[in-house]
């Protein structure tokens, strides 16, 4: 690999700001000062430092973000802020990409990672890897709604969902709280079942995503690495 595009992809900048760091002398390899960012490298086994700090090679980087309301799930956007855009600069290694899509107005778990292999296999249809998700229904969700939602129901354009696990967390002041398990990830999947049932989502936030939970502690906007068991109990 390019000795630019390592220092990039670790998140030193872009690749215009790390030759700039290379071009002042300030990264050597295997104790050689090394001044044309082309240099290529193993970076599995050559020693890199920067400023006489060793740099160690992470290949993968994973974040669980608690995405607030009014940001999209994108990599980038003329307009709009993003997911991406809510990472510190540091932490903006190159090849960053939200694993699947939550809604601008969707808040709780996202996962944020460069590793498109687990990427693929989390959103992979094949797989049926469990969302789970808490809505605030304007209305009050009946049992025999409950029993539409978790025995599949048919969209409005003609889709039919599979079975869902469903229960009533509470209903307040014309307004139910429900925790809904889902195994799909339909275009706004869950706005539609409800709809379907003519009630209206007034919150949504996702809370896990297969055997990934929502951190209680990450306030809504925050974010951070995976833990290593975390990151083994997604593979
Ligand atoms: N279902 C929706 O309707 N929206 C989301 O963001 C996620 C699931």
């Amino acid at each position: 690999m390019r000795l630019d595009k390592y220092l990039a992809n670790m998140g030193l900048g872009t690749r215009s700001e790390v030759r700039k760091i290379i071009k002042d002398g300030r990264v050597t390899v295997n104790s050689h000062n090394v001044l044309n960012g082309k240099k290529q490298i193993k970076e599995q086994t050559d020693k890199v430092q920067l400023d006489n700090k060793i740099l160690d090679y992470q290949k993968f980087f994973y974040y669980m973000l608690n995405k607030p309301q009014g940001v999209i799930s994108a990599t980038s956007d003329m307009n709009q802020k993003t997911v991406l855009d809510l990472l510190d600069k540091n932490d903006q290694q190159q090849g960053l990409f939200p694993v699947g899509r939550l809604d601008k107005n969707t808040t709780g778990l996202l996962l944020i990672t460069n590793d498109g292999k687990l990427a693929h296999q989390l959103l992979s249809p094949v797989r049926h890897v469990n969302k789970v998700y808490e809505v605030k229904v304007a209305g009050i969700v009946d049992e025999n709604a409950i029993a539409k939602l978790t025995s599949g129901i048919l969209l409005k354009d003609g889709t039919q969902t599979k079975e869902a696990k469903v229960r009533i967390l509470k209903s307040k002041d014309g307004y139910s709280w429900i925790r809904i398990t889902i195994s799909e990830g339909k275009y706004h999947q869950i706005k539609r079942m409800f709809g379907a049932l003519s009630m209206r989502v007034v919150a949504l936030e996702r809370v896990e995503m297969g055997p990934l939970r929502l951190d209680t502690t990450l306030t809504v906007g925050k974010y951070r690495e995976l833990t290593n068991s975390e990151v083994l109990k997604l593979r």
